[in-house]
């Protein structure tokens, strides 16, 4: 277990770059962020193993790599957020909608927190963007519940190349059902961005894993070469899950909490664990939740912090992300204003009147790379990424 003594030790000296090394500057850049929820210290841990072991042995660097600590405030008081969710609140920087104030009149701590690090990321593309051949950002988290490690992505065929390196299963399209994650933000920058989940928030696993994959993230960014031997020993540190295939897993259903005060998980539910529909899962108000759809149950919450109090996934068939990846440059984009209940919004979206529209239309405009966003009951929207 990680002690909560450690984890003031771990934060005692922190700054918002907690390491950084800079090698060959034509070569790719790796970003890394840390701790963005204050009650998940592995990533602080496993960046701090990885530059002690820089520090003793020297490797060639093909590139750089920079590690931002995300909520420092939260971070030493061992707390997921002060006043609002630090990977919830990004989407004020790429809309008119500012949602970063708390009780009305004040900024959150977290928007303060979160003009730094955008801050950060602006002088780390700024010295490099000229000649960087490259830029990979990665998110490293934990979860309440017991988990084996997988990796979160926007569906990209730019973030899917470089997940794919990746033994572990992988959860696509999280920015259709959680909004405002530093991931969306940075992917709508235009670059690669991975969600790496290591397990749960105090096991020492944890920390094992997310070492596991700078070490591998690192190598398949181009900015280390591992040896072959330390290439296997990490990628088997990150896997090891029995029954759940590292392939690719889609949301079938999120479940949204107003008040996680007011939530109670049923005891026992493991990440990825089968439930059929009809399972009692959850009280929300001392009522009684039932899964709606037969899957595996995704991040269920086991704290009162929070607001989405679990998801029910599946795997995604093979064939399918193939045709897909085949079909998103194709002419096959102007067919689509004729499927029915189909209507173009502008010249980035469509909606989707779901009385009209049959069987698959939504799957159709994910085989084409939308991303597919709830506007109401009734409407769907697909903005081309
Ligand atoms: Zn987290």
């Amino acid at each position: 277990m990680l002690k909560t003594d450690n984890l003031k030790i771990i934060t005692s000296d922190i700054k918002r770059v907690r390491w950084s090394a800079e090698g060959k500057i034509t070569g790719p850049v790796v970003i890394v962020f840390i701790g963005i929820h204050g009650n998940e210290p592995a990533g602080i841990a496993a960046v701090d193993l990885i530059s002690e072991q820089f520090n003793r042995q020297s490797r060639e660097l093909l590139g750089s790599v920079y590690a931002v600590t995300g909520n420092l405030g939260a971070l030493e008081k061992g707390v997921r957020y002060i006043d609002a969710d630090l990977n919830r609140i990004w989407e004020v920087f790429y809309s008119q909608k500012d949602i970063s104030r708390a009780n009305g009149s004040k900024h959150s701590a977290e928007y303060t927190e979160s003009i730094e690090i955008k801050n950060t990321i602006d002088q780390i593309l700024a010295k490099h963007k000229k000649r960087a051949s490259d830029f990979i950002f990665a998110d490293l988290h934990t979860t309440s519940s017991q988990s084996c490690a997988f990796i979160l992505l926007n569906d990209t065929l730019a973030n899917r190349e470089i997940a794919r390196k990746f033994p572990i299963p992988q959860i696509l399209g999280i920015e259709e059902n959680i909004h405002g994650t530093l991931l969306s933000y940075v992917n709508n920058l235009g670059y690669k961005a991975l969600g790496f989940e290591a397990g749960a928030h105090f096991d020492e696993i944890s920390v094992k894993r997310s070492e596991a994959f700078l070490w591998l993230l690192l190598h398949n960014a181009g900015v280390i070469e591992l040896e072959r031997e330390e290439l296997i020993q990490y990628e088997n540190r990150i896997q090891g899950c029995t029954g759940v295939p590292d392939t690719y897993y889609e949301i079938l259903y999120h479940k949204w909490v107003v008040d996680p005060e007011k939530f109670e998980m049923m005891s026992g539910f493991k990440n990825f664990d089968h439930i059929e529909r009809d399972t009692p899962i959850a009280y929300e108000n001392g009522r009684l939740i039932k899964a709606p759809v037969t899957g595996r149950i995704f991040m269920p919450l086991y704290q009162k912090r929070g607001n989405d109090g679990f998801l029910i996934i599946r795997e995604v068939p093979e064939f399918w992300i193939e045709l897909s990846a085949h079909f998103r440059n194709s002419f096959l984009h102007r067919l689509l204003k004729f499927l029915p209940g189909v209507s173009v919004a502008n010249r980035q979206s469509f909606e989707i009147d779901l009385r009209i529209a049959r069987f698959l239309v939504k799957d159709i405009f994910h085989l084409l790379g939308y991303q597919v966003i709830e506007k109401d009951e009734n409407t769907l929207i697909c903005y081309k990424r």
